[in-house]
């Protein structure tokens, strides 16, 4: 027998599961199962991406100064607050790593991202998943579930998979129940989605136990870069900056995120676009019996009879090349999630779903 061992903990992370992006035998797949914007990355991304190409040679910088200042002036922040990460999971991984480990809870929701108990579990910390009302953050059942064990506390708002969010007063009443050695996350992937939210930034300034995360994988279509940030009190990201390797992010990455948050315009017709499809989608697949909740971020969770109906209506849709997200892994068996595409993919995969119910019948 090997005495060769992970520590403990790393043998009970289940392998996250990204979304499909290939169905066998079938050519030419819209992918509506990552979340991703279907129009791709700002034009101004895109030629900061190519002008990189001339300083590959170059080292990156090492404290991201000219993306945190863009991003403090586009968000009206402080970038002594800001880190940037390789994707939000990576200031997940560092929240978890700094302050969790053997003998300490994470609390998540039930059916919060994957990320948080992976990265949990990665540093020996015990999960606790809390139950949702009706696929709502349920603060009262957050507040409850706390012991003097608990380290930190995720919730995404809106949240995925299910798109729902709670309002500032319960956020805030969460930040101010918790217990002091306990530290909020509020995991803002989908705050851009949501006009007017400032995915709790202000709070962060307010109080000295809450953090913000942030991506530009999904409103500024640059997940394939890896790109994310944090916002958290200067204690706090004194604590990560330590934990940060130097160059973890790319020249290009940098130059590609600074471009993007820059580009105002097309960021705004990015979510309203969005916001006009989502309503087109959720209202189709209601006409068609499939129910929706009202969704704050660029997908919605369909809702079928059940888990084999959900199912049979996933294999439906690959056979016409549409793949769509299923989310048993998440407690919700009878569900599947799916992205808010262009206008024809949002028609097309609506139409299919509501040829795959009259066929049902
Ligand atoms: C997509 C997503 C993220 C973003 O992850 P990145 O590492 O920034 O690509 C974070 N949280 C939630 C809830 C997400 O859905």
């Amino acid at each position: 027998m090997t005495k060769i061992e992970a520590q403990p903990g790393i043998m009970d992370i289940a392998l996250y599961e990204g979304g499909k992006s290939k169905v066998e035998g079938v050519t030419n797949v819209v992918k509506l199962s990552s979340n991703e914007n279907p129009f791709g990355p700002s034009p101004a991304a895109q030629e900061a991406v190519r002008r990189s190409v001339h300083e590959l040679h170059r080292y990156p910088s090492t404290d991201h100064a000219d993306l945190r200042a863009a991003i403090a002036e586009i968000h009206g922040l402080d970038a002594d607050r800001i880190i940037c990460g390789v994707g939000s999971d990576e200031i997940i991984t560092f929240l978890c790593q700094a302050y969790v480990g053997p003998g300490t809870e994470v609390i998540h929701t039930e059916h919060g991202f994957a990320m948080y108990k992976i990265s949990t579990l990665a540093a020996g910390g015990t999960p606790v998943e809390v139950a949702e009302r009706e696929r709502v953050t349920d603060v009262d059942a957050i507040l409850e579930a706390c012991t003097d064990k608990t380290r930190l506390v995720f919730i995404a708002n809106p949240n995925n998979p299910t798109g729902t969010m709670i309002g500032m007063a319960e956020i805030e009443r969460l930040a101010e129940g918790i217990p002091d050695q306990c530290l909020l996350v509020l995991d803002g992937a989908y705050a851009e989605y949501v006009e007017g939210y400032d995915g709790g930034a202000k709070l962060v300034e307010m109080r000295d136990n809450v953090v913000m995360t942030r991506t530009f994988s999904k409103l500024y279509g640059l997940g394939g870069l890896r790109i994310g940030w944090g916002y958290a009190p200067k204690a706090i990201i004194d604590v990560l900056n330590r934990l940060r390797g130097p160059f973890n992010l790319s020249n290009t990455a940098l130059a590609a995120a600074e471009a993007a948050i820059r580009d105002i315009a097309y960021a705004d017709k990015c979510r309203d676009e969005n916001t006009r499809l989502r309503a087109i989608l959720s209202e189709q697949l209601m006409e068609h019996g499939v129910p929706t909740d009202t969704s704050c971020a660029n997908f919605v969770l369909a809702r079928f009879a059940s888990q084999s109906e959900a199912e049979a209506c996933d294999l439906y849709l690959q056979k016409q090349g549409l793949i769509v997200r299923r989310v048993a892994g998440y407690n919700l068996p009878n569900c599947l999630r799916i992205t808010v595409g262009d206008e024809p993919s949002v028609r097309r995969v609506a139409y299919c779903i509501g040829q795959f119910k009259a066929g049902e019948r």
